[in-house]
């Protein structure tokens, strides 16, 4: 069924009211007529089952037939930390992470981010375009909400703001053996929020892991090889939402 998401304020008790381009999508490039179904995210995990009702100008009237979770939305938030990487990097790191099951990527300033975001409208125009991506994403991998980019942290604020949210880990080449990820993976489905932090390009500086430990952040190791910041985050995530994902079964 064709799925499509729409403001949570465009849906009442038993209707849901479709504006803007995807009024043209549905009636002249689907051609769908009333009666027809289709799914609908309200991009807050609600999914709705409806049926469309009416065409009036420049909208679409659907009646809600069933309301339910949305089916596809991890029952833990996952948020990716990520170390400021350099050119576009960040594009493909959060498109990848909203496949994943991530909930908010934080981009994230640590003492050897090379990139600068030189002012605040430069970086208003970035958070826009990476906000694009992440619903582009979302909507591609059939997610029930459009996880969020936040606004750039520096490291310590972002260090403390996951802490006080739940579990945090922060995978570093340095830390030895699997057994703190494998713990950590372990207790993930118990969990309601897990942080992860990944640093940049040239890693993290032993003070910044040192100050994430106590702060009571989780070292971990993602194995012997060192990965690209990219790889170290899909790595992080792919094996949280697999724990996660089995524990639902
Ligand atoms: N400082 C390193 C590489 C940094 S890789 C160097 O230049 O040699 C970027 C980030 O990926 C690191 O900060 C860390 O968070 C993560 N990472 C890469 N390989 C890792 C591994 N084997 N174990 C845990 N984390 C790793």
């Amino acid at each position: 069924m064709h799925c499509f998401y729409c403001e949570a304020g465009n849906v009442s008790e038993d209707r849901i009211v479709i504006t803007g381009s995807d009024v043209n999508h549905i009636k002249n490039v689907l051609r769908m007529r009333n009666g027809e179904e289709l799914m609908i995210c309200d991009g807050t995990g609600m999914e709705y089952t409806c049926r469309i009702a009416e065409f009036p100008a420049g909208e679409v009237l659907l009646d809600i037939l069933k309301a339910e979770k949305a089916s596809t939305e991890l029952p833990v938030r996952l948020k990716l930390y990520q170390g400021l990487p350099k050119k576009d990097k960040m594009e493909l790191i959060i498109q990848k992470a909203v496949e994943l099951g991530a909930v908010e990527v934080i981009p994230v300033m640590t003492k050897r981010c090379i990139v600068k975001l030189e002012d605040e409208k430069k970086e208003a125009k970035k958070l826009e375009r990476w906000q694009a991506i992440a619903e582009s994403a979302a909507k591609q991998s059939g997610r029930g909400i459009i996880p969020t980019v936040s606004r750039v942290l520096n490291y310590k604020e972002a260090v403390k703001q996951a802490v006080a949210e739940g579990m945090a880990l922060i995978p570093y080449e340095l830390a030895e053996g699997m057994k703190s990820l494998k713990e950590a993976a372990a207790k993930a489905p118990e969990q309601s929020v897990i942080s992860v932090f990944i640093g940049p390009e040239g890693g993290f500086e032993e003070s910044e892991v040192e100050f994430a430990r106590e702060q009571g952040v989780v070292p971990v190791s993602l194995g012997k090889r060192i990965l690209r910041t990219e790889t170290a985050g899909f790595t992080t995530l792919s094996i949280l939402m697999y724990e996660i994902e089995c524990a639902q079964e």
